[in-house]
């Protein structure tokens, strides 16, 4: 039952309009085949892991297309009414504008605040990028006012009969969210 074509399927896929965050931070897991970003993105890269980023996203698949006027001036209209066109620079208007482009198959992937907001009301799907931050894991355990020793548990001293006080132990970083 090989209904779709091979060109039609792959046009089923979930592609990824990728925000300049994406080769900032670094750390989206995405295949760079599946990312599509705008030419301007590069504007936005100041550090050289980041340039060095997008460069092998390109060299990776990543496809960095030019954005549809008409989509532009969408965004820019939706973006007025939002009260979030200040906020947004050319190539986050040109991200969108891409990303509207790509409704229908795309994700759009964004930490920015007004990118998202405006991205929501066009009915574009968004994705942020950073990591869940890692939960730091505390240890307590209880201190004596008086004599400073520390004790897993009790409420008084057995030593000298002071007050324990709750005392921050160690934090331990989770190992359990890896995500690059
Ligand atoms: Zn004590």
């Amino acid at each position: 039952m090989d209904y779709y074509t091979k060109r039609e399927k792959r046009r089923k896929m979930t592609s990824y309009i990728a925000d300049s965050a994406v080769f900032i931070m670094g750390n989206c897991n995405v295949d760079s085949s599946l990312l599509i970003t705008v030419p301007s993105v590069v504007d936005e890269l100041k550090s050289r892991d980041a340039v060095l980023r997008f460069d092998l996203a390109k060299e990776g698949g990543l496809r960095v297309e030019w954005p549809e006027p008409e989509m532009v001036k969408e965004v820019r209209e939706k973006a007025e009414q939002t009260r979030d066109s200040e906020e947004l620079s050319k190539t986050d208007l040109e991200i969108l504008a891409k990303a509207l482009e790509h409704r229908e198959t795309a994700v759009l992937l964004t930490d920015d605040y007004a990118v998202q907001n405006v991205a929501v009301q066009l009915g574009i799907q968004v994705k942020p990028i950073a990591q869940k931050k890692i939960k730091d894991v505390l240890i307590w355990q209880k201190q004596c006012i008086g004599c400073k020793k520390t004790f897993e548990k009790g409420d008084e001293c057995p030593i000298c009969g002071s007050p324990l006080k709750k005392k921050r132990k160690k934090r331990l970083k989770s190992k359990s969210h890896q995500e690059s």
